[in-house]
């Protein structure tokens, strides 16, 4: 029985501190980047159906898909249809 309580506290839950919220991480877009996404958001305002349309659950239609990697951020756009738009970085 002595074991079994041993192991509860092994698996505990670490309380946070202090220093766990102040790490935080941050992705941002360059304007080269802007500008290639509000260019395939221009292109896909001919064809999307939501294209000026308020969605109220969501706001926004666009989902921002930031993967970070030794070589730069991986940038993927998705709209509330589905559609998807990877966007190259200058690397
Ligand atoms: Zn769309």
């Amino acid at each position: 029985m002595e074991m079994n309580s041993n192991t509860t506290t092994m698996y505990c839950k670490k309380q946070p501190t202090k220093e766990d919220f102040e790490v935080k991480q941050t992705f941002s877009l360059v304007a080269f980047e802007i500008e290639q996404i509000d260019e395939w958001k221009k292109e896909h305002d001919k064809t999307c159906p939501y294209a000026n349309k308020f969605i109220p659950p969501v706001g926004d239609r666009f989902t921002f898909c930031f993967s970070p990697s030794y070589i730069g951020n991986f940038i993927k756009v998705k709209c509330f249809c589905g559609h998807e738009c990877n966007i190259d970085s200058n690397w």
